[in-house]
């Protein structure tokens, strides 16, 4: 059954409020919003038309409109409930409370309906995750122990089994909420499910790898992911790990060689440094002091509290190995990380000649000859690429200066493709797995500052899975209301395919129009701007800044975000410069000259103009329809302060996320229709009190309800085949009325 879901939406702005109507009177308990506090409580104390006086706890009190504030409810559980469907109203407030009370017991997991929402604890949590507990969800059906990601990753898994449906799930939050710690949970338990073999460990230890080399601190996260990915778990007939593969998405390469206050460099760097002395010397890494590196000096931060560099070195060799990295590619690969190190601090000063360059003195001779060393490439030549570019009309050290960070770059983000590809042929691919379970672990929406085309990426990224989700949840939805014979037209979803279409529209859409621009020799960032006022001068998503001329504003589901366009075009840009491919294919070192083969090697490269922008949308593309092809199981992961210090729940900030993230959108679609749903039996015993006559007589259960909610003159609820729905706020209503009675 398809539905035209514009007319749905017109019908629904006409007949449903999704907040059920309250009339707050002299006594009600209510929630008002508070700029700082997000919601408080209190009791109203006045009653003036319209406006309504309340008094909180703190005996203070505040006059608001009577339409602004929440019903409170007058007996919720002191420590929450399971699944925020149970809440007896399910409104911002309510959810905000419950996950509230619950995180102050440690209980960090809460459902609605089938998705899992979770707070980062910021503390170790062992008894969580043990043995013990994955046997238990192991044996339990869904919803029968407490909330868990082992039960969403038990639910894909005998989806996957029974169901015979690949599976996916998707984990999603803004940084240092807990998603990298949630998906490896997830993938733990997977790797339970079958028997402790090779292959289940190399899918787990494939983690700690990816992260020495993809990781770094941020002010956000000691531990943040600095990529997206996607791990395809392929399965055999009997149900056990039989293959895998990795997708990574959008590293952040300009770290590399630009780092930020109380931030790092990728964890590999700190790693080498710390390594054994006869790893630091075989590295010519001096002492190993990373102060003396300039791609790790510019931020004050070396050390991470809690984490032991040296030993993270040694376990990280030890994970390559058991990924199936041999010695002698981990040899070359900490050769070429150390090599990005030397060629970070070569300086460079006016050259001889007119336009030219050369490395300033003695230290930078030296760091570049060492570097040529490493990369086991000739040492002229990495001079005349940094030095003389030929292609380029200007050769001053500025100029010089940038060629050797994009050099690095180049190099640094091709030895990451190249890890992550070895991984998956060593874990290998099942080509007989008929089905997989995959877990998506990528950034949420961002809106700093300043953001740029990184920011336009990720949250292009989250509008997709945003419509990948509210089509999600709409479905099944609307596939319970169709088992259930009872209407349906009462839900609907909020399709966000207009601010998909803004950006990536072929043609005429912003990426589109930003490879125009990159083709273009004499585009720069103004006309590319310039060009986009004029296109979407009349976009609905599309704003215009009133001063800047190197700004523009998408106005996302999440929010409206700027972007910076200054940097679009060059970060758009996908070429590796010919003198640097030159230079290390030419390498004496197999995996150095293997990272840059020739360009008729690389048939996508070699003839059409290729953009980062195109590229990752045709990523996400095949992500999505990967994503389409499965059931899917969402995670929502919340970070309940910035410092992620344990015991602090910012209210205010985690309704931010709420409201951005894939939550609020959940329960909106579920408070749009019938989100308390009882079977019958459950309804007649909970309720009949309400009607004992209902029971005697012999009607069936399905007519006892009905009768049951005539004489409590309920409306609006519907009476499927086997359960009772019963519209927001309804719940709450029965259950005082049950209290008055008992
Ligand atoms: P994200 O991937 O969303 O940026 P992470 O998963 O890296 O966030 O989590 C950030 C940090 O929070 C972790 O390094 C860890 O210290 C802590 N953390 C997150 N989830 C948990 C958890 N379930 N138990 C204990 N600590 C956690
Ligand atoms: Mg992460």
């Amino acid at each position: 059954m398809k539905f035209a879901v514009t007319t749905l939406l017109i019908f629904l702005a006409a007949e449903f409020n999704p907040v059920p109507e309250f009339n707050p009177v002299l006594g009600s308990l209510v929630w008002v919003e508070d700029p700082k506090a997000a919601w408080i409580d209190g009791e109203v104390v006045e009653v003036k038309g319209e406006e309504i006086k309340v008094r909180f706890t703190s005996k203070k009190t505040v006059v608001v409109k009577a339409s602004t504030v929440c019903q409170k409810a007058t007996e919720a559980p002191p420590y929450g409930v399971d699944d925020m469907r149970n809440l007896a109203y399910l409104h911002e407030p309510g959810v905000l409370q419950n996950l509230k009370s619950r995180y102050g017991i440690n209980v960090i997991y809460t459902y609605t309906g089938n998705m899992l929402i979770a707070v980062n604890p910021c503390r170790k949590l062992p008894y969580l995750y043990d043995k013990n507990m994955m046997e238990q969800y192991k044996r339990a059906d869904f919803g029968e122990l407490s909330p868990h990601p082992f039960a969403i990753a038990d639910a894909a898994y005998r989806g996957m089994i029974n169901g015979g449906k690949n599976q996916s799930v998707l984990v999603s939050g803004e940084s240092g909420a807990g998603k990298t710690e949630t998906a490896k949970q997830i993938m733990r338990y997977l790797a339970y499910m079958g028997e402790g073999r090779v292959i289940e460990q190399q899918v787990l230890e494939s983690n700690p790898v990816l992260e020495a080399f993809g990781n770094a601190k941020t002010i956000a996260n000691n531990n943040s992911s600095r990529f997206g990915k996607f791990v395809e778990i392929q399965f055999d007939q009997r149900g056990r790990i039989s293959g895998a593969a990795i997708r990574t998405y959008l590293l952040e390469t300009s770290r590399l060689s630009h780092v930020s206050d109380h931030e790092r460099n990728f964890h590999c760097f700190y790693m080498l440094c710390a390594a054994p002395p006869e790893d630091v010397k075989r590295y010519k890494l001096g002492k190993g002091n990373p102060r003396t590196f300039r791609y790790l000096n510019q931020s004050k931060c070396y050390e991470l509290e809690g984490v032991d560099d040296s030993k993270e070195y040694i376990a990280t060799r030890t994970a390559m190995g058991i990924v199936g990295i041999s010695p002698d590619e981990q040899d070359a690969i900490f050769r070429v990380v150390a090599a990005i190190l030397h060629l970070g601090n070569i300086e460079f000063a006016n050259g001889k000649e007119m336009d030219s360059s050369q490395p300033k003195d003695e230290k930078s001779w030296f760091h570049l000859r060492t570097a040529a060393e490493l990369f086991m490439c000739d040492e002229k030549k990495l001079e005349d690429c940094l030095c003389k570019r030929e292609s380029v009309t200007c050769g001053d050290p500025d100029s010089a200066a940038v060629s050797r960070d994009i050099l690095a770059k180049t190099i640094y983000s091709k030895l990451f493709d190249w890890i992550v590809h070895k991984i998956n042929s060593s874990i290998g691919q099942d080509p007989d797995s008929k089905s997989f379970i995959g877990v998506l672990d990528i950034n949420g929406f961002e809106s700093f500052t300043t953001n740029s085309f990184e920011q336009f990426c990720i949250n292009l990224t989250n509008e997709k899975i945003q419509q990948h989700f509210n089509k999600h949840v709409f479905k099944i939805e609307q596939e319970e209301y169709t088992t259930e014979e009872i209407d349906c037209s009462c839900i609907d979803y909020v399709d966000n395919q207009d601010v998909l279409d803004l950006i990536e529209k072929k043609p005429g859409g912003i990426i589109a129009l930003l490879d125009e621009a990159c083709m273009f020799p004499r585009s720069t960032h103004k006309t590319f701007t310039d060009k986009l006022y004029l296109t979407f001068k009349n976009h609905k998503r599309f704003i215009k800044p009133k001063l800047s001329r190197a700004k523009f504003t998408i106005c996302h589901y999440a929010g409206d975000v700027t972007y910076q366009t200054e940097m679009f075009l060059n970060k758009n840009k996908d070429y590796i410069v010919a003198e640097h491919r030159a230079l290390l294919n030419a390498s004496k070192c197999s995996l150095a000259s293997n990272l840059f083969p020739p360009l008729s090697e690389e048939p996508s490269k070699a003839s059409k103009f290729s953009s980062i922008g195109s590229q990752f949308k045709q990523q996400l593309e095949a992500l999505l329809d990967t994503l389409s092809a499965t059931e899917t199981h969402f995670i929502g992961c919340i970070k309940p302060n910035k410092l992620l210090k344990p015991e602090n729940f910012e209210s205010k900030s985690v309704l931010q996320q709420l409201r951005c993230g894939l939550v609020m959108e959940a329960i909106r679609i579920s408070c749009a229709g019938y989100p308390t749903r009882k079977q019958f039996y459950e309804f007649v015993d909970q309720f009949g009190i309400l009607a004992p006559e209902v029971l005697d007589k012999s009607y069936d259960e399905g007519t006892a309800c009905k009768r049951l909610l005539e004489k409590v003159r309920c409306k609006g609820y519907q009476i499927g085949k086997t359960k009772v729905f019963l519209r927001a706020g309804q719940m709450a209503e029965l259950n005082a009325r049950r209290s008055e009675v008992l």
